[in-house]
């Protein structure tokens, strides 16, 4: 069956005729494409045609497609059992491989994805300080808790307003929203609201509306402010997580969070989320504590398994510095495509992120963006599609380089793009 076959019984079964809403397509012309198989960078729709992939099930798979120590270490622990409900031991094992490479968190819990991950490390926020009120930023995604999907009030108000349907006004009353890279607004929300906030949230390198690289100087008032406060730092993790250097964000930036968020790599491509803190702080989840948070599913042993095989190697002496090769490889060819066809483009990149946006500077917020530009995006990412690559459906969306692409897909892509680029001028 072809994908427009497998496209149109899935509408009638599926909402929208998908599982996630960002897949389907509404921001790019042309129908979704049906995956058949993978491996590597690459994989095959149903119509058996093959394409580079640049979405890699938008992060998790930073060793690409069906690794082969992965998908052994999946069967090993398969073969054993799918789940027991009770402790076992890849809890433990990916609990310690975690904490070496983050060693400033004493322990952490699993869940089954990033959205349960940010959702249990805020209640834990509110019950370890006592406070109700969360700070999030515009442009920044953490999964789609009732009380994340918020967005900035209108004029003045601090305090947001529900961006989904279903979501009752008083969920979001607690949740402040502000602008990235304005430390006046930072500074003046906690001179006025300070001492009632239990955590700010932030993605260290916000990429889920595009890639917005934060100067340092924000950062650092994150972090100042919400001590001089006693409110606690959350790093979201869910993408820079094992992503962008060894040790995270925190690596990178010198700030230490004091609880970070995980999902995507950790999994190694099966549902796996996680929230790690101080031991103080963990001290107050159930079952030592008075907060509530529990899962069926978590810590499964195939998941943990995944994550396990994943993170192993990974942690192989070189790998980040390959990954920022062939990112930096991909970036140079990119800008040079652009620049040859006289098409204005940034690309921004931090490691193996990295995104396109089709304006003469890289944007530090999401007011900065050009949203009529996603069209460039729309056409862009067509002509890939004919051109056998498949980049995120959506130009608001970052790209994700793994190990599995070669120096040969990166000249490919770079080649496909500047075809493209060509073809407009
Ligand atoms: C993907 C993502 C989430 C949500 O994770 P899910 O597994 O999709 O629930 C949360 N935060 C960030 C930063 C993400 O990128």
């Amino acid at each position: 069956m072809s994908n427009a076959s497998w496209w149109e019984r899935a509408r009638k079964v599926l909402p929208g005729g998908v599982n996630s809403p960002v897949r389907s397509f509404k921001s790019v012309p042309g129908d979704p494409l049906f995956f058949r198989e993978a491996a590597g960078c690459r994989f095959t729709d149903e119509d058996g045609r093959s394409y580079i992939d640049w979405c890699l099930s938008w992060g998790p798979l930073i060793l690409g497609h069906a690794d082969p120590e992965v998908h052994a270490a999946i069967q090993e622990a398969l073969a054993e059992g799918a789940s027991f409900g009770a402790p076992s031991r890849r809890e433990v094992l990916l609990a310690e491989a975690f904490l070496d490479r983050l060693p400033h968190f004493d322990q952490v819990r699993f869940v089954s994805s990033g959205t349960e991950a940010v959702m249990s490390a805020i209640r834990l926020a509110r019950g370890f300080t006592g406070r109700d009120l969360i700070l999030k930023f515009t442009g920044c995604y953490h999964g789609h808790a009732d009380h994340l999907l918020v967005e900035a009030g209108s004029g003045l108000a601090t305090f947001g307003t529900p961006s989904s349907g279903g979501v009752p006004k008083g969920f979001t009353d607690s949740t402040a929203v502000l602008p990235l890279d304005d430390v006046p607004a930072l500074e003046a929300f906690f001179a006025e609201h300070g001492d009632k906030l239990a955590a700010l949230i932030i993605e260290p390198f916000p990429a889920n509306s595009g890639l917005l690289i934060q100067r340092p100087e924000f950062m650092k008032a994150c972090r100042d402010l919400t001590r001089k406060h006693g409110a606690l730092l959350i790093f979201d993790e869910v993408i820079t997580g094992f992503r962008v250097a060894r040790g995270g964000a925190a690596e990178i930036l010198g700030i230490t969070p004091d609880m970070g968020t995980y999902g995507k790599i950790i999994g190694g491509g099966m549902p796996v989320g996680a929230y790690a803190t101080s031991r103080a702080i963990m001290d107050h989840v159930s079952p030592t504590g008075p907060v509530y948070q529990a899962g069926t599913l978590s810590g499964n042993p195939v998941a943990m398994a995944a994550g396990l095989a994943t993170l192993q190697k990974i942690g192989r002496p070189g790998f980040y510095e390959d990954l920022e090769r062939k990112g930096a490889r991909l970036q140079t060819g990119l800008e040079k495509a652009a620049a040859d066809a006289g098409v204005t483009a940034t690309v921004v990149r931090q490691g193996s992120l990295f995104w396109t946006v089709f304006q003469p500077d890289a944007p530090r917020a999401i007011e900065a963006i050009d949203g009529a530009k996603m069209e460039t995006y729309g056409r862009l990412h067509r002509a890939l599609i004919d051109r056998g690559v498949y980049l995120a459906p959506s130009g608001w969306e970052v790209g994700f380089v793994s190990a599995a692409h070669g120096d040969d897909e990166i000249d490919a892509t770079v080649a496909a793009v500047a075809d493209t680029f060509l073809s407009w001028s």
